[in-house]
Parts: structure tokens; sequence; C-alpha cells
């Protein structure tokens, strides 16, 4: 299996859903969890991003978040997400869903973006208030107080996002089953291990989709593929799409 086959498989798709993660951004300067880069102040990601983490020191998971703030705002979309955005906007049937929070993909244009973990541009009430039971976008940077209040009862805004040991979103899990029914599933710069997310490309598999991995290193997943591509998704992708689209 070459990447002629993958672009063949693309070219004659009806449906293509394709899943992102953290290796989508790297192009652009964002640290992924795993990587040597993903350090902050010698923490891990693991330690912070947890709802454990934030009870016991809101101030020092909110300084991170904030620190990933700055991080995004400063850097651009790639062409990974430009060529996946452009997807989402010109083939029908294409399903475009991600774990990222940076907002990247919206800001190269995406539409119909399936986000598994929320964004890191939005905000919810801690105590679960009334008012501000649901996430609402506040992207001030920086924040005028670390940890943020909440608007409506005072006590600790956090972050939108899923942290490790939440649930997600019911609605959005089953948007991104429902696209597992596809022709062609990309699983793209994600490292395969944080479920549901990791679990969808087995799903798309068994519902007889073409499964393809594009990723620099092996994961969990590469030897569950049909075929797994080794190289940036920034290039890989432009290499995929360069006859794929003479046909789209
Ligand atoms: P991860 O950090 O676990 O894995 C990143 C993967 O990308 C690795 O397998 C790595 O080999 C690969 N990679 C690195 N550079 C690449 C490139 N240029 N092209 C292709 N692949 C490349 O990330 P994950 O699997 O997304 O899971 C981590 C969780 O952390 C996610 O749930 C996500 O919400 C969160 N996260 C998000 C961001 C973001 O929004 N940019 C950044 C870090 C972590
Ligand atoms: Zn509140």
């Amino acid at each position: 299996m070459t990447l002629d086959d993958v672009r063949q498989r693309l070219r004659d798709a009806r449906r293509v859903t394709a899943l992102t993660g953290a290796g989508v951004s790297a192009a652009s300067g964002i640290p992924t969890f795993r990587g040597a880069d993903g350090l902050w102040r010698n923490f891990r990601a693991e330690t912070l991003a947890t709802p454990g983490a934030f009870a016991k020191d809101p101030r020092l998971v909110w300084e991170w978040y904030e620190w990933r703030r700055q991080l995004i705002a400063a850097a651009k979309p790639n062409p990974a997400h430009e060529l996946l955005a452009r997807w989402t906007r010109e083939r029908a049937g294409f399903t475009l869903i991600t774990q990222n929070v940076d907002g990247l993909h919206e800001r190269a244009g995406a539409d119909r973006l399936v986000r598994l973990h929320g964004s890191i541009w939005h905000v919810r009430c801690w105590n679960r208030c009334g008012a501000g039971d649901r996430d609402w976008r506040d992207d001030r940077l920086p924040l005028p107080s670390l940890p943020p209040p909440c608007p409506h009862c005072g006590g600790l805004l956090r972050p939108g996002v899923v942290w490790f040991g939440e649930s997600l979103d019911p609605d959005v899990v089953s948007a991104a089953t429902a696209a597992t029914a596809c022709d062609v599933f990309l699983t793209i710069g994600t490292s395969a291990v944080v479920y549901p997310a990791a679990g969808l490309v087995h799903e798309a598999k068994r519902r007889g989709a073409f499964t393809v991995e594009i990723n620099t290193e092996t994961t969990e997943a590469s030897s569950a593929v049909d075929v797994a591509l080794r190289g940036k998704a920034e290039e890989v992708l432009a290499q995929l799409a360069r006859s794929a689209d003479s046909e789209v």
C-alpha cells in the first residue's frame, strides 16, 4: 500500500472522516502533550489537566492555561489545518473531528467541526451554577485575574475543556461515532491513547472503512490501520491532496 493507493481511495470515497490530534498543530509551534517540549515548569500535562489538580490549585492550573492561550494566540494555522478546512467546505460527506482545543481548525475556516475535548477559548462555572451551566467563549488575554471569577455566582471559572478522567459531551460523542460510518477514516497526529477518541478508528474499521494513519511515529493504532503513513501531517496531507483534489 502506498500513497497512490490512499489517493485512489480518497478519490473514490463518498464519505471521508478525519480525526486530528495535537500533532496537527505541532508545525504551528503548539507543543504536544507527550513530546519533549510539552513540559511547563517541569509539570506533566497529565498532572495539570485534571479536576483534582484544579481543586487543589486553581491558580496554578489557570497559569498553565494562560501560557498555552498565549502560545496559541501567537500561532497561525499551518497547511494541514488549511487543507482539512478546505475539505470541510468543498467535499460533501467530509467530517472533521478534533481532539485539539486550540481553535486552529476554526481559524483556518473549518466548517462543521466536531470538537471532542472542548476549547481552550471557552470557560464555564466550576460550581456549575444555574446561570453559568454551559460553556461560553472568553478569549480575553490576559484574563483580568487568575483564577477568573464566574460573573454569575462569583465562584471560580474553569477552562471549557475536557480534562483527564472527565466524560465527553454525549451529543459530541454521538456525532463522532456517527461519522465512523465512512469509506475512508484518517487518524492524523494523535498518539491514539486517549479514549474514547482513540476508539473511533477501530469503530470505523469494524464498520468497513479503509483506515489510514498519518503520524511521524508509530502509535497504538499503527498496527490496526490499513495503511500507516510515516511523516508530518502538513506534508503528507499536501501530497495526498495533490491528486485527490483533482477529482473532487
Ligand atoms: P499527543 O500529544 O498524545 O500526541 C501527538 C501525536 O502527534 C504523537 O503521536 C506524535 O508522534 C504526533 N506528531 C507530532 N508532530 C507531528 C506532525 N508534524 N505530523 C504528524 N504527527 C505528528 O496528542 P493527542 O493524541 O492529541 O492527545 C493528547 C490530548 O491532549 C488531546 O486530548 C488534546 O485535547 C490535548 N492537547 C491538545 C493540544 C492542542 O489543542 N493543540 C495540544 C496538546 C494536547
Ligand atoms: Zn457560577
